[in-house]
């Protein structure tokens, strides 16, 4: 991240080497033999929201910024693993992996090995630590890079093989089924698989997937975290949810194929939507637009379009506003503050919504700009004390996991 104005409350992003975590990692464990580091990426969603659960499509880029995991093989079947940010460490056993209540952050890891362990792949016990710089609860998906980190890490030390689809499948299936927390497959596979310079277009349905490329240079990727959190998410979310299902219910009553909103045409919706309830028409409505949008964004930077992929952005962001209503006031307000900035191309919320952050294609000689002036417009629309809140984040689409060497 680059360095910006003092004003600015930006979470600094941290400089780590492989060298620097071989040297923490001898401090807490007294050595670094055969120790092998992983680090995998957050991610930010470029266009394409609400659309993973309607089985339609995702366009995510991976960012700057990573959680690494460093692990050192063991004789037994002992696990030790040390969080950096926590100065806290655990010990469980790999024939006994249970969730913990006490030190939650540790799940992600425990849920990972135990996957594994449950997919037959026998385990050595591991020394190992944790540290990252993806912020955590922001929306940028630290989880996701936690697991697909631990994962990395494990096979690393463990040499077993297995592809990068199916390790973005079984961390997702380890935050479903051992964190509890039901995420679609977008934040672990761009963590996985992301490519520098590009977006992965992603279909949610059959997984297949397409790295699309991004202008070389001039452009940056801006994120402000509005520093929003409002607590209604999880029951929107499955009011959102709801409201989908009743629209694929009616179009299977006229369309029979249909298993999900990704399913129904641009025409049928125009033909048959006339007849459903305006609430569940305007959700059915952003999704399959949204869908199309996302289709011609790969079209459109295919062809090096970059401003009408900004376009697309914004017509994202009004649909996410009007139509799925999931937007909020701070949100839109970071939306039209970005829209009046010079060298603005496109700017959305991204993530589930009511808070959180958006993303912004910024041109890269305009991001000090954009940089300084978003605070002080911020405190004016949203009040001082939000504007305190807000985190500016300047990154670009960087490469999914990996081995870090030293
Ligand atoms: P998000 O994925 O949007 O960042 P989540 O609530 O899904 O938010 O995941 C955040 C959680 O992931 C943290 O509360 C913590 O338990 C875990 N986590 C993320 N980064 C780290 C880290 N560097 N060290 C330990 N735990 C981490
Ligand atoms: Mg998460």
């Amino acid at each position: 991240m680059r360095a910006i104005e003092k004003k600015m409350p930006a979470t600094e992003k941290m400089p780590v080497t492989a060298g620097s975590v071989r040297a923490v990692f001898s401090r807490i464990y007294g050595n670094a033999d055969g120790v092998r580091i992983a680090r995998a990426p957050g991610r930010v969603n470029l266009i394409g929201e609400h659309t993973d659960y309607n089985d339609g499509y995702v366009l995510p880029v991976a960012i700057d910024r990573q959680v690494i995991v460093a692990a050192q093989p063991r004789p037994d079947r002992v696990v030790k693993l040390y969080s950096v940010e926590y100065d806290i460490q655990v010990e469980f056993n790999l024939d006994q992996i249970q969730y913990d209540v006490e030190h939650r952050w540790t799940n992600y890891f425990r849920g990972v090995l135990k996957m594994l362990e449950d997919r037959g792949i026998r385990l050595k016990g591991m020394n190992a630590l944790v540290t990252g710089d993806v912020p955590q609860g922001a929306g940028l998906s630290s989880s996701a890079a936690f697991e697909v980190a631990s994962c990395y890490a494990a096979q690393l030390v463990s040499d077993f093989p297995m592809d990068p689809v199916e390790m973005a499948l079984l961390c997702q299936q380890a935050e479903n089924d051992f964190v509890g927390v039901s995420c679609g497959i977008m934040d672990q596979f761009a963590s996985r698989m992301a490519r520098q310079g590009h977006a992965l277009f992603l279909d949610c349905r059959t997984r297949a997937y397409e790295q699309v490329p991004l202008p070389s240079r001039g452009m940056r990727i801006v994120i402000c975290d509005s520093g929003v959190r409002r607590g209604l998410v999880d029951s929107e979310y499955n009011n959102r949810r709801r409201e989908c299902e009743a629209g694929v219910a009616y179009f299977r009553s006229v369309l029979p194929d249909i298993i999900a909103l990704r399913d129904v045409p641009v025409e049928e919706f125009e033909e048959y939507g006339g007849e459903l309830p305006p609430v569940v028409r305007k959700r059915c409505a952003h999704v399959i637009y949204e869908n199309t949008r996302v289709q011609r964004s790969v079209e459109v930077l295919k062809a090096g379009d970059i401003a009408a992929f900004g376009r697309l952005m914004y017509e994202s962001h009004e649909s996410l506003r009007d139509l799925y209503e999931v937007s909020c006031p701070e949100l839109d307000a970071l939306v039209d503050i970005a829209r009046g900035l010079r060298g603005v191309l496109g700017a959305r919320m991204t993530g589930a919504g009511f808070g959180g952050c958006t993303v912004n294609l910024v041109e890269e000689d305009a991001v000090d700009g954009f940089c300084a002036a978003m605070p002080e417009a911020y405190a004016r629309a949203a009040g001082e004390e939000r504007a305190g809140r807000l985190k500016i984040y300047v990154t670009s689409a960087e490469d999914g996991a990996m081995e870090l060497l030293v």
